[in-house]
């Protein structure tokens, strides 16, 4: 799907999103928050749900949590336009409350195809009800900073789940700041395993014959787990990626640097 399409496609969708009644949540909100970004982008992050500002705006992460957000994505040599961000749900819980599993089951075909459209190749979960969405079981204290192969049937056909903390967790808690910034580092390293699986899945020749695929190659160690074993194996993502990480100086570079050189950060397509 061209560029023009895709972005068609999801206004369509964000037309709906607006005029949506579908639960309870259209009745207390100002408006919805279908989602923003780029069309092309590899990479889609989650959240749970407008907060006070997203439901002012009509845009996700706008507060102070979208300006941490915007800072995680900074150390990675990205903006906000880059990546696409929405949420589990696209209405405003009332004085922030969790939504109730009705109102996330009536909003989900929304997130499913954004997803389908878009055909990310990472994932990046924000807080606990995205996590449940793209890693069912897992929970944030143990699964942050690591990646698991997304169930294709909430739209990302052939895509990585990275769990990050809510970022506006991060605002409560220094420890989880200085853990998210960590975590975030490793996502240049999450993109190349998820680039690597999608060009595994797609490739019969499995030998690199582009400058690209050499960097794929180059960030993951002979000793890494085969990434054409993720469908059935989850992956062991600490050691993986970590091992990425030493294995591609330009990756322990950018992880390690506020802004980084242009040459130094990984191109988004
Ligand atoms: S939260 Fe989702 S399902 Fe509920 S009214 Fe808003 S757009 Fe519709």
């Amino acid at each position: 799907m061209i560029e023009l399409d895709r972005g068609a496609a999801l206004e369509a969708i964000a037309v709906e999103v607006r005029a949506c009644t579908n639960c309870r949540l259209h009745e207390t909100r100002t408006l919805a928050v279908p989602g923003e970004g780029s069309p092309e982008t590899e990479v889609v992050f989650v959240g749970e749900g407008p907060g006070y500002n997203e439901d002012r705006q009509g845009r996700p992460f706008v507060g102070r949590a979208g300006a941490l957000l915007e800072r995680f994505l900074m150390t990675l040599g990205w903006q906000r336009e880059d990546v696409f961000i929405t949420n589990i749900v696209k209405c405003r819980p009332p004085d922030n409350r969790d939504p109730e599993p009705d109102e996330v089951a009536a909003c989900a075909p929304y997130l499913r195809r954004q997803l389908e459209i878009l055909d990310p190749a990472l994932v990046v979960t924000l807080g606990r009800h995205s996590l449940g969405r793209f890693m069912p079981g897992e929970r944030i204290s143990g699964a942050h900073g690591t990646v698991r192969p997304v169930d294709p049937t909430t739209g990302a056909a052939n895509a990585l789940a990275f769990a990050l903390y809510h970022p506006a967790a991060a605002l409560r808690a220094p420890e989880i700041e200085r853990t998210s910034y960590q975590d975030v580092a490793r996502i240049p390293a999450a993109l190349l395993q998820a680039r690597a699986r999608r060009e595994a899945a797609t490739t019969t020749a499995p030998a690199p014959s582009s400058a690209a695929e050499d960097v794929v190659t180059a960030a993951i160690p002979a000793d890494a787990p085969d990434i054409r074993d993720l469908p059935e194996v989850p992956v062991a993502p600490d050691a993986a990626i970590d091992a990425a990480i030493d294995a591609a100086p330009h990756l322990a570079l950018l992880a390690t640097s506020e802004a980084g050189a242009a040459d130094d950060q990984l191109t988004l397509f």
